[in-house]
């Protein structure tokens, strides 16, 4: 057994990261763990939706580290990583902090792509954090009880987008003319097709418009000006929410460390080049010589699950296993109380599709305090049932 002298350093407790720590934790309990994360709280980005809904109570969806790490064996540290010297194994953090790691393992996830539109940083609403959340549910709320009509646009006609559409419709039924704004020519053009075609219908019955072959040119505090076969067009708006991309969030990275597409170049074991200790994982890296993977939560888990055996191997001195992606479908939901499933050649939609959804998240919910678990929680409350839809429907979508 190597013996390690410092902490392994778990940098962004999302989705990867905390698979990381848990299956770590779990495979060899006196490993000393750090895991950094900048903000105060986890979140199940999947459930943002039913947070904006109000078919869940924030803290389900976003519950505090402090809470998820008490009693747990690991370390949790409130900071923000700023560099990183791979040649001392030395991390610097906002705070001029310094902390030195055996092993180190990057996880920082996404931010917001404006795609260098001109006025989207300024104007548009965002949906890809707590923060982000918590701007858009404040702004629907302010206009809850006024009764005039307003326009809203959502740009990207990605999962995120069509599943905003549908939710803000029906929490606000005919309060806003809907635009659902598409550069390609279809709408989830990276999803399943059984999830498109019920996606299309669940537009459809809420009479969104879907404007496709569309490009959005810019922005202004009360215009957004588009450009498709018709021309250019200058329209009114109210709120636009912008949900065209993402981009890996890598402040702290320079170009010494080899990049594809913005993302960390990693081996099959999500080694960064030269630095055999360092490791990326989730929607910051990208692995060399295999098929681009989605940037989706069952992604990040699945490769969090391999590392931890990894690390684990390493720790023995043994041989690293390459990873191999398992593709276990996924789930969209379309407004309140429905939603669309298709995995390992199940498909459903509609109300019951929507439970089980929520059954299969709350199975992924990270393994938080006992007081959580046993409290009013809509989530733990129903897990008695879990077990019943599990042994039926896919575990990892
Ligand atoms: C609204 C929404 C819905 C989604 N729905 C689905 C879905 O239904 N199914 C699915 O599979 N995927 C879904 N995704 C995608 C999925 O959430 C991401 O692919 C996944 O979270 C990526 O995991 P990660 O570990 O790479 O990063 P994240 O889970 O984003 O975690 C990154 C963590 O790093 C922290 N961090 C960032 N920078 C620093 C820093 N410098 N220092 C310290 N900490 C830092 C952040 O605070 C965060 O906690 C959704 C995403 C969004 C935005």
């Amino acid at each position: 057994m190597k013996s390690i002298k410092k902490p392994i350093v778990i940098v962004g407790a999302g989705f990867g990261g905390m698979t990381v720590a848990s299956n770590l934790k779990r495979l060899n309990p006196s490993l000393p763990i750090l895991v950094v994360d900048s903000e105060a709280n986890f979140m199940f980005k999947p459930l943002m939706y039913e947070v904006l809904s109000e078919e869940l109570p924030m803290w389900e969806a976003a519950p505090e580290f402090s809470d998820i790490f008490s009693n747990s064996g690991i370390t949790f540290l409130r900071n923000c990583l700023t560099k990183i010297n791979f040649d001392e194994n030395i991390l610097e953090f906002s705070d001029e902090l310094k902390v030195g790691y055996e092993f180190l393992v990057l996880c920082t996830g996404s931010i917001s792509n404006n795609l260098l539109v001109k006025g989207v940083e300024e104007h548009c609403y965002f949906f890809n954090n707590l923060n982000d959340l918590n701007k858009l549910k404040t702004f629907l709320l302010k206009i809850q009880k006024d009764n005039i009509k307003r326009n809203l646009f959502i740009i990207g006609a990605g999962p995120s987008g069509v599943e905003i559409a549908c939710k803000i419709y029906d929490i606000h039924e005919n309060k806003f003319n809907i635009y659902l704004v598409e550069r390609s020519n279809e709408i989830l053009s990276k999803n399943k097709i059984f999830n498109r075609e019920e996606a299309e219908k669940a537009l459809e019955n809420r009479k969104i418009n879907i404007l496709l072959n569309t490009t959005v040119k810019e922005i202004s505090e009360q215009k957004i000006s588009i450009s498709n076969d018709s021309g250019i067009q200058d329209l009114d708006h109210d709120l636009v929410v912008w949900t065209a991309g993402v981009k890996p969030n890598l402040p702290y990275i320079d170009e010494k460390i080899a990049q594809k597409d913005g993302r960390i170049l990693v081996n099959e074991n999500f080694q960064i080049n030269n630095y055999v200790n360092s490791f990326a994982i989730g929607d910051i890296s990208i692995i060399e010589g295999m098929e681009d993977l989605p940037l989706t939560a069952q992604v990040a888990m699945q490769e969090g699950n391999h590392l931890a055996k990894n690390l684990e191997l390493l720790c023995l001195e043994k041989e690293l296993l390459p990873f191999e992606f398992q593709d276990n479908g996924e789930m969209i939901s379309l407004g309140i109380g429905e939603a669309s499933i298709s995995a390992l050649g199940v498909t459903l939609s509609g109300k019951f599709a929507f439970e089980a959804r929520r059954l299969i998240y709350a199975s992924k919910m990270p393994a938080i305090s006992k007081t959580l678990k046993s409290g009013a929680s809509w989530l733990f409350q129903k897990k008695s049932f879990l077990n019943q839809f599990i042994n039926k429907y896919p575990k990892e979508v």
